[in-house]
Parts: structure tokens; C-alpha cells; sequence
């Protein structure tokens, strides 16, 4: 279930320790220890797996469910009227730790905070052409 050598199990297995939140048999949270916004929480799979890739779909209901728990506290107790949650899969998308994690971030008006540049296409057709390429993929 868990790895030895991997940051969040080891503060699953309390042998790191950690601001916890929220722990049930399938899930625990706690606090990022480098926050984007006071409250930053996250959410992980009490089963490892790298990416959400791998998460076993059992403990993916798990956590959406605690998610669903969680977000109205941490935004209740940090003052907030909304949220996002940010999944980073990979080293290039800005994943740090190899073991699966949602992020929840409190959000408040005018935080400060950005998530991305949109980068819009150039045409419908281009827009189209991507679609397809997806779909292909699919296949
Ligand atoms: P990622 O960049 O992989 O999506 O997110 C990993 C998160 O884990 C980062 O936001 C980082 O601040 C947080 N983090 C890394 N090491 C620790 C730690 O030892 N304790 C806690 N609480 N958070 C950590
Ligand atoms: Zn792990």
C-alpha cells in the first residue's frame, strides 16, 4: 500500500510530521507546508500511487468525497468564498512529490493569485484540428 522511500506515505505512517486535518481509512489531509494561500490543503490517497494515473478509482471516490467535506471547512474557517483544486501529474506540470495529491486553495477577492495565461486559437479550424487529435488518441 505504501512506499518506504515516499515523502506523503511516510507522513500517512506519522514517521514525518505534518498539521493533519482530515483522516479516514481511504484518505488523509493536511496542511501544504509551503501554502499558496493561508489554509492550503492537501488531500491524498491513503494507497500510493504516483500520479493520479494510478490512483485506484476506489480511494479517487474517497477522496472527492472528503473534498466535498473539506473545501467548505477550509474556506468557512479561512474567510474564503471559493476554491480551486490544482492536481499536478509529472515533473513538467509542476508535480514535486510522486504520490498522488489535490491541492485545495482557499480563494478570496483580488488574492492575488493566478493560475494561467490563456493562450487562444489562432482559428476555429486550428481549434478543431486539436479536438481531433485528442479523439485519435483516444482511439
Ligand atoms: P506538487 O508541486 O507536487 O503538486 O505539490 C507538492 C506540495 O507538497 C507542495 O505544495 C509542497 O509545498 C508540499 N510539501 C512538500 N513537502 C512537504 C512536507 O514535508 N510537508 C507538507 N505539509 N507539505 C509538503
Ligand atoms: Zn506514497
Amino acid at each position: 500500500m505504501q512506499e518506504k522511500d515516499c515523502l506523503f506515505c511516510r507522513i500517512i505512517n506519522g514517521e514525518i510530521p505534518s498539521a493533519k486535518i482530515y483522516e479516514d481509512e481511504y484518505v488523509y489531509a493536511f496542511l501544504d507546508i509551503a501554502p499558496g494561500q493561508q489554509g492550503h490543503t492537501l488531500v491524498i490517497p491513503k494507497k500510493h500511487s504516483e500520479n493520479i494515473l494510478g490512483l485506484d478509482l476506489v480511494y479517487g471516490i474517497k477522496i472527492i468525497e472528503a473534498i466535498q467535506k473539506i473545501a467548505p471547512a477550509v474556506m468557512n474557517a479561512m474567510g474564503a468564498e471559493g476554491f480551486n483544486i490544482i492536481q499536478n501529474n509529472n515533473e513538467v506540470a509542476g508535480q514535486t512529490v510522486f504520490h498522488t495529491h489535490f491541492h485545495i486553495i482557499p480563494r478570496k477577492p483580488q488574492d492575488g493569485m493566478g493560475l494561467w495565461s490563456p493562450k487562444p486559437y489562432e482559428t476555429m479550424e486550428k481549434m478543431q484540428e486539436t479536438a481531433k487529435k485528442i479523439i485519435k488518441a483516444l482511439q
